[in-house]
């Protein structure tokens, strides 16, 4: 049976940054993916916010930047903030992260994704075209995203999660914000304008509490757009996905298990955005993984614990105004503009602690 030192699952942001860490160490690493190639297909808006400027070097990873953002409230009233960041040809970002870690020696296997887990004897299969194999690792990585694989395997429960639908369509004008659009129309959710060149991630995200039906509002607020001249007829790219919404997970490890990105529950649950918080605990859970391995028998306390110190306070506020939002919708009050403003990260009131 083949034996590596860390099996990481899921090559996104989060497992690829994990990689590379630990490779970069000297320790034998594989991770698996279920996807044929590294970041195919896209599912996202493509935006990362300004401390990301150092992962968007690579060659093709870089589209524009972006200065701010604007948003829209539920009565029409704009308003811009500055929300400086780039947005990213996100395939490539994943690909250039995986690249890095493959230079560094980590064994990276597409098409091929984790099946089934001994917890107790440390061995994963993990099957590709139909073929199994087992693994036998010391430390295991899930980086598995929102419908976390491994969290499953070891009985650990579901995330909640909201749904998206998004087109790319083509932009008629240069654009450098971002723009939202918070409305009784995308209950649990908003819809979103992001700008990449001639072209723009045109999407929405909603709660299937409250509304099951994407279709409908993307459509009309395409319409809308093509109406204004501000976007052109076509769509070139039709995606979505699931975003996890509450909040962290209750252990951010489980035996010798580490929980990165969204596997761990480190997406924001109001913006949705995640990316930059899947590389940061990835980068995290490959240190902690060196410094198990070299003897430090708390590296994983260490690592739920410096996790937590970064995200949990962040992440707690967005999960209470989640929470504040979801009281409102399909109300009167989800139709007015001072609601939203206590729901969204553009506006004081989301930040005030008596606010809700
Ligand atoms: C429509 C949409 C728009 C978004 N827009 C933005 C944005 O603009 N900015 C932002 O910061 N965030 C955005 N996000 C969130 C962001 O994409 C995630 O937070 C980020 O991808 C998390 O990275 P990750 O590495 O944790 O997980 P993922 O990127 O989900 O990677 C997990 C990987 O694990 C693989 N996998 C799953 N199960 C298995 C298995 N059993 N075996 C092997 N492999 C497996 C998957 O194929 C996947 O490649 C968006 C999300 C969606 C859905």
């Amino acid at each position: 049976m083949k034996h590596v030192q860390v099996l990481i699952v899921g090559l996104g942001p989060g497992g690829g940054s994990a990689a590379r860490i630990a490779a970069q160490a000297g320790l034998s690493v594989m991770a698996v993916e279920r996807n044929r190639a590294v970041g195919e297909p896209v599912q996202c808006a493509e935006f990362v916010p300004m401390p990301m400027g150092a992962y968007t070097r690579p060659q093709g990873v870089l589209y524009q930047r972006i200065a701010g953002m604007k948003s829209v409230l539920p009565s029409g009233l704009e308003h811009h903030s500055d929300f400086p960041g780039y947005m990213i040809d996100r395939a490539r970002f994943d690909q250039a992260i995986a690249e890095a870690a493959a230079e560094a020696g980590a064994e990276l296997r597409c098409h091929t994704r984790i099946v089934a887990l001994h917890e107790d004897a440390r061995v994963a299969r993990v099957s590709r075209e139909g073929q199994d194999e087992e693994i036998s690792y010391d430390v295991l990585i899930a980086a598995d995203g929102p419908h976390s694989t491994v969290a499953r395997l070891l009985g650990l429960p579901a995330l909640e999660t909201v749904n998206t639908r998004q087109y790319t369509v083509p932009l008629r004008r240069e654009y450098f914000d971002t723009d939202i659009w918070l409305s009784d129309d995308y209950p649990g959710g908003y819809a979103w304008l992001f700008p990449k060149q001639d072209r723009a991630n045109l999407g929405l995200g909603a709660d299937r509490a409250f509304e099951d039906d994407l279709k409908t509002p993307l459509e009309a607020l395409r319409r809308q757009l093509i109406d204004e001249g501000l976007i052109g007829e076509e769509i070139f790219y039709r995606t979505g996905g699931a975003i996890p919404v509450g909040g962290l997970r209750d252990g951010l490890t489980h035996g010798r298990c580490l929980f990165v990105g969204d596997a761990a529950g480190l997406t924001h649950p109001i913006t949705g955005g995640g990316i930059s918080a899947a590389v940061v605990s990835g980068e995290r859970a490959g240190e902690a993984s060196v410094a198990y391995l070299a003897g430090a028998a708390d590296a994983f306390e260490d690592y739920e614990e410096d996790v937590r110190d970064q995200f949990e306070a962040t992440i707690s506020r967005a999960v209470e105004r989640r929470e504040f939002l979801n009281r409102h919708w399909r109300t009167q009050a989800a139709r007015q503009d001072e609601t939203m403003r206590h729901g969204w990260i553009a506006f004081p009131e989301y930040f005030s602690p008596t606010g809700i």
